[in-house]
């Protein structure tokens, strides 16, 4: 009984670290150095890896 729970909950906590991980990174591309890179878009403010700066936009 013990071990159907287990199994159960090892489920549910993959499928929703499977969706955290789908949808937790998208590409920007930086206004001012035009560098791609992957943030997670509900990280705020999303920065530029390269110069620095605030001005992205999603790629
Ligand atoms: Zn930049």
């Amino acid at each position: 009984m013990a071990e159907i729970f287990i199994l159960i909950l090892y489920m549910y906590m993959g499928g929703k670290l499977m969706d955290d991980y789908n949808s937790s990174t998208v590409y920007f591309r930086c206004n001012i150095c035009d560098f791609l890179f992957q943030e997670d878009p509900e990280r705020f403010p999303v920065r530029c890896f390269q110069c620095g700066s605030e001005n992205v936009s999603r790629a």
